[in-house]
């Protein structure tokens, strides 16, 4: 079957593998109909390049067709048509009873000291192969793949895989007060849903968005939010400020991580860990602090005495010097952390499923791509050229 794999540091190419089988009695085979790209593939197309190896199948987001079970799935059957959740939790452990399904305890990695499994994420989180292939082995199968209801085109679910949960997460997790304000930082595809979920969940009566791309910023206007240029101001803690009598958001969300536009000595010594060999970076890149931090600064900076920062972005690196005089001064709760999907996938499935698309998402895909573009997608994506927001590939192209 033809899957895309990471080759070398920015460089990914659809090849054949082996198609999957199943392994363990709980697995599942799933064929993929849809799958997406994530801001997080990103990290791992070339921040995060030396915990990938030549060959490592990329992608967790996606949906399918169930293609095989094994013996002990019992909720799934052949034909059924599923979302399968970027974490792989067994569904009854410790964590998992808790609804803490990104640190499950049966898929966690402690040889690495990281949480769960996540398909297609590197050595750090079980190096299991991912879902931008024309078929996946999905384990813990009798947990994990959300059921699609029949008469919704793919993009209603797809997005269940990832960053609606996250985007509801971290809005949720933001804790805005009721007619509180929250700052989003980062108008990329969590960015612009978690402005869509805070407008859904009637919270928040102001909504400002951060980013420093024209559509980005457009489309967050299209849904209700307040937009701050980056490109235009000299601080965003000043802007937002400005927008909140003085004061700053209530809640700041920063939908950005490690590819934050504004740290260039980190951006230079990422590229320099990504040249070393394997063996010798992955070491530098979890202890080291190589985190490009401008967008969790201008959080940190953008909330209110006493608000709070929820952080969906991810990071990476363990040195970084945090404004810890700031945060502690400034009494902030913060939250941060991989999505717990499964926690969120029954609500949002009664948001989504039903006629009208309220959230918007079959609309949120700027680039509809065969699999066999991928490459060429990655790099769209990153570029954020030709207005591309969000990319869906069609592994049957
Ligand atoms: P993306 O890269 O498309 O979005 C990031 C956006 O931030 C871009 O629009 C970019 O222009 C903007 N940006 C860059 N620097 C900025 C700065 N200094 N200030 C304001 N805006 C800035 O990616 P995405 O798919 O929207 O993902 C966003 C983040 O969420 C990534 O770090 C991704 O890894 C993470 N993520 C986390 C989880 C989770 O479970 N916690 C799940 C999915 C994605
Ligand atoms: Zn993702
Ligand atoms: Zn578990």
């Amino acid at each position: 079957m033809r899957a895309l794999t990471w080759q070398s540091a920015a460089t990914v190419a659809v090849i054949d593998v082996p198609r999957p089988t199943l392994v363990h009695p709980t697995d599942a085979i799933v064929r993929v109909t849809s799958t997406a790209i994530c801001g997080s593939d990103l990290h791992l197309y070339d921040a995060l390049g030396p915990a990938m190896r030549n060959g490592d199948v990329l992608g967790h987001e996606f949906m399918g067709v169930v293609d095989e079970v094994g013996s002990e799935v019992t909720r799934l059957k052949v034909g059924d048509r599923v979302v399968v959740p970027f974490n792989i939790s067994c569904g009854h452990c410790w964590m998992c009873d808790r609804g803490f399904y990104s640190q499950c305890e049966t898929t966690q990695n402690t040889d690495q000291g990281t949480g769960a499994s996540l398909f297609g994420y590197s050595t750090l989180y079980g190096e299991v192969p991912g879902g931008q292939a024309e078929f996946v082995r999905v384990p813990h199968a009798d947990f994990g793949p959300v059921l699609v209801p029949e008469g919704f085109a793919d993009e209603r679910a797809l997005y269940l895989s990832d960053i609606l949960p996250t985007a509801w997460q971290g809005v949720t997790w933001a804790d805005v007060p009721q007619d509180g304000s929250i700052a989003i930082v980062g108008a990329g595809p969590v960015g612009q849903l978690a402005t869509r979920v805070a407008r859904h969940q009637q919270r928040a009566s102001r909504i400002i968005v951060v980013d420093l791309v024209d559509e980005r910023l457009a489309l967050a206007r299209e849904w209700g939010a307040e937009t701050i240029d980056l490109r235009q101001v000299d601080s965003v803690g000043d802007a937002v400020r400005d927008l909140t009598d003085g004061r700053g958001a209530d809640s700041v969300l920063d939908a950005v991580g490690m590819e934050a536009h504004g740290n260039p000595v980190t951006a230079a010594m990422i590229a320099a860990v990504n040249h070393l060999p394997g063996p010798v970076g992955r070491p530098l890149l979890k202890h080291a602090g190589m985190d490009r931090t401008a967008a969790l600064l201008s959080a940190v900076d953008a909330v209110r005495r006493s608000g709070t920062v929820s952080i969906s972005g991810v990071y990476g690196g363990n040195r970084d010097v945090l404004p810890l005089f700031d945060m502690f001064d400034k009494g902030l709760t913060v939250r941060m952390g991989q999505c717990h999907v499964r926690q969120w996938t029954d609500e949002l499935s009664n948001i989504l499923f039903q006629d009208e698309d309220v959230l918007g998402v079959e609309k949120l895909a700027t680039h509809h791509l065969g699999l066999s573009e991928a490459p060429a997608a990655y790099e769209l994506f990153r570029s954020k050229q030709d207005g591309c927001i969000k990319v869906v590939l069609d592994p049957t192209r």
